[in-house]
């Protein structure tokens, strides 16, 4: 059996192409030092895929930046304004990415966001209604030489026409994205011929928009697109991925293609459904092991599950990873600090193609003694997996009623009980909860790391940084403060290091978006908070002050999003677990006298499943959570949360839901336009709607600011406003921060006069 690598992370294990780039953004590195150095990390990759086994190696995957902007590129998508003349060249491409590049003008960056439901970002592709399409970048063409120079077979990985359409923005006056099928195909079918001529036998070609739900334009254009490349002579396979496609298997269906791709980790139903629609001819390549996850797989379940398939396709049946392994960390070999137990339960890409070859093992010479290796480790790990649980965690869940889910009183009485101790001003000022992590801040963290200084050491000084954001916040005349969170590295992380279940590894770093990574925490086991982890930072800055400071907290959807979580028990027993863990902190921290404590859910959206039939699903326990952690306090003790994305239409019913008493969230850029959604739905509870956008340097100016706010206020009744900025300030300076609350609080002092 074929073993089908959907793509591997380009990173580098020791993250090289993320210094190279910053590098030679800096220019400390010539391009060309660049492109050898990218060149050298493709051929490690590809000669770790092929001494797994695989058979055809993966192009397309490497992008010096994002692959969506690399293909973008390779059709001529690229914005007039990072043009520089004719001449498409690297730097073009990072012009496109972050406005800048060591050559040429420089111009607004285009847009990023999520790729579907991952934290991986890629750049929008900016399409104008005169939009021609060409070859205008030949990376994809260079790196099938390159394998085939290596003496292997390449097979290019590029996004399809409809979902690069789909996930392209048009820009200019309003158009239909569709009306520039026709000419992409021309394009597209140019591209599959220059493979073709290459002497390509296999092209990898990408639709998770099949995953969507989708309306009957899009749904039409696929036969459109497929019917278009039949006279191309290289066999294609239509590859979906992060869900099932099976809502869209008559269309699939009907597509002339040589071959199938199916992500049966994210759905594995829809096996039953293709297989009896596949071609004669049709290969199926079925995603068996995860490419978002760090865990070693059950092989021997899986191959006990694919058996049947196998023989009845043979060689037309492919071993395949679930997507790209663009999600998961490089290599497990260089963790060699991790616990034994932990790291015996996970495999990161190269172990994953590993785990291809032992699968096909598992299931060709299943009487061998390399398979019954294989099993009996299988068979081990389950066992040291159920040995690991915490029996008091599971207990404490089952005894949950639904009183544990509440409030004690609605929100119209709490918010009486909460004026009443509080006494705060109309329209009360606050900050989202991190100051600037200035460079002696991380510097500080760097020395306590490498035990330079102690811990009593570090302590005393981040007290100091503390008392300091205090004092600052005291004289800009804030009303409600915060701490500063300057002893967090990261909103997830510092937590994830204080709960039980939760492991850390040196060098598991995935690519979030150009030479960004990030290292999300492993939750391996059932989690609690065996101490508390905010307290004393909580009741320290309290101290300094008689005004309110709110406890900081991350929530626990969040937490959940942002880890590499267990699958053994549902997601929504692990949310549970984390939201008991948060609420002991909550309690602890009411104990000691704050009176309001902020839970941030930034990722709660994210969490969306990819269709919306399986939001409601999601939703119920991302709510549920969210009360448990909360819903322990008096009446009298304030609750908010925070979340910063920008569209809270389809979720405002849930969001009210959470029971929070304040919620402050991303308004600004689209200058309160945000707020119907709480206005139309009636939002009970009291809304901070960013005042200012705090990725800008640029210090918001007091009319701008008294201008949002009264367009708020014609939304929300004054009474339930706050007044605070986007998000967390630990990007900015304090030389950005200070004058910027300053108008804030200046702004506030007039619609106070005002109103
Ligand atoms: N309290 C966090 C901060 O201010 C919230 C960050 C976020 O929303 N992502 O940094
Ligand atoms: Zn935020």
């Amino acid at each position: 059996m074929q073993l089908n690598s959907l793509g591997f992370p380009r990173i580098g294990r020791r993250r090289e192409l993320k210094f190279a780039l910053e590098q030679y953004w800096r220019g400390e590195l010539s391009r060309n030092e660049l492109v050898a150095q990218a060149k050298a990390l493709r051929q490690t990759h590809w000669q770790w895929q092929a001494d797994a086994g695989v058979e055809r190696l993966p192009v397309g995957d490497f992008a010096y930046y994002d692959q969506v902007l690399t293909l973008a590129a390779t059709l001529n998508v690229i914005p007039e304004r990072h043009r520089d003349g004719d001449k498409v060249d690297l730097d073009t491409l990072f012009r496109v990415a972050r406005g800048r590049a060591p050559s040429g003008k420089a111009a607004a960056a285009a847009e990023m966001t999520k790729y579907f439901n991952t934290n991986y970002h890629y750049i929008v592709p900016e399409l104008h209604p005169n939009q021609t399409f060409s070859i205008a970048w030949t990376q994809l063409f260079d790196e099938v030489e390159e394998v085939k120079a290596l003496g292997y077979d390449p097979k290019p990985c590029i996004l399809g026409p409809v979902s690069f359409l789909y996930l392209s923005k048009a820009y200019g006056s309003e158009f239909d994205k569709l009306s520039l099928l026709p000419q992409l195909l021309v394009t597209y079918a140019e591209l599959l011929a220059r493979f073709a001529a290459q002497g390509v036998s296999w092209v990898q070609i990408e639709e998770p928009v099949l995953a969507l739900d989708l309306d009957e334009s899009w749904q039409a254009a696929f036969a459109t697109a497929y019917q278009a490349f039949t006279c191309v002579s290289v066999k294609l396979l239509l590859t979906t991925y992060y869900g099932s496609v099976a809502h869209h298997a008559d269309i699939i269906q009907t597509l002339p293609v040589a071959g199938l791709h199916l992500d049966l980790v994210s759905a594995p139903e829809q096996l039953e459904v293709f297989l009896p629609r596949l071609g004669q001819q049709q290969v199926l390549s079925l995603g068996l092991i995860n490419g978002r996850n760090v865990w070693a797989e059950d092989l021997d379940l899986i191959a006990e599950r694919i058996a049947p398939v196998a023989r009845e396709l043979g060689d037309r049946l492919w071993l395949a990873t679930s997507c790209s392994l663009l999600h998961t960390p490089v290599d497990l070999d260089v963790e060699t600090a991790l616990k034994p137990e932990l790291k015996r339960q996970l495999a990161f890409a190269r172990q994953k193609l590993l785990e291809l070859r032992s699968l096909n093992t598992l299931l060709t010479v299943p009487n061998g003694a390399d398979a019954a290796a294989i099993a009996a480790e299988c068979v081990a790990r389950r066992t040291a997996r159920a040995q690991a649980a915490d029996a008091a965690v599971a207990a404490r869940l089952d005894a949950l009623t639904k009183a544990d889910f509440e409030r004690q009183s609605a929100f119209p009485e709490r918010q009486q009980q909460q004026q009443q101790r509080l006494k705060l001003p109309l329209l009360p000022t606050t900050t989202i909860g991190s100051f600037p992590q200035t460079p002696a801040i991380r510097g500080l963290r760097n020395r306590f790391r490498k035990g330079e200084i102690s811990a009593l050491e570090y302590d005393n000084q981040l007290r100091q940084v503390c008392r300091n954001t205090i004092d600052r916040q005291l004289k800009l005349g804030i009303d409600v403060l915060v701490h500063g969170e300057a002893e967090r590295n990261d909103m997830v992380e510092y937590f994830g290091e204080q709960l039980e279940g939760v492991g850390f590894t040196k060098h598991g770093w995935v690519q979030s978006y150009g030479s960004r990574c990030v290292k999300p925490p492993l939750i391996y086991g059932d989690v609690s908070r065996p101490k508390p982890m905010t307290l004393d930072w909580a009741e320290y800055a309290q101290s300094l002050t008689d005004k309110p400071v709110k406890g900081m907290l991350t929530g626990p959807v969040t937490i959940l999003h942002w880890s590499f979580a267990r699958e053994d028990i549902s997601r929504d027993t692990l949310c549970k677990q984390i939201a008991l863990a948060i609420r002991d902190e909550v309690a602890d921290l009411e104990r000691v006298g704050i009176a309001i404590i902020q839970i941030d859910e930034p990722a709660f959206r994210e969490g969306l499943p990819l269709r919306r039939c399986d939001w409601k699903a999601y939703l119920d326990w991302a709510v549920d959570s969210f009360k448990l952690s909360a819903a322990c306090v008096r009446d009298n003790t304030q609750i908010h949360t925070h979340m910063c994305y920008s569209e809270f239409n389809d979720t405002i019913a849930a969001i009210a839901a959470m029971d929070a008493d304040v919620i402050t969230i991303e308004t600004s850029r689209s200058a309160m336009e945000l707020l119907r959604a709480f206005e139309d739905f009636e939002y009970p509870a009291e809304i901070g709607p960013g005042v200012y956008d705090i990725h800008s340097p640029n210090t918001p100016d007091v009319g701008a600011m008294v201008t949002l706010m009264e367009r708020a206020a014609r939304r929300i009744p004054l009474r339930q406003l706050w007044v605070n900025p986007d998000c967390g300030l630990k990007t900015r300076t304090w030389d950005e921060v200070e004058p910027a609350l300053r108008n804030m609080v200046d702004a506030t002092r007039e619609l106070r006069r005002r109103l």
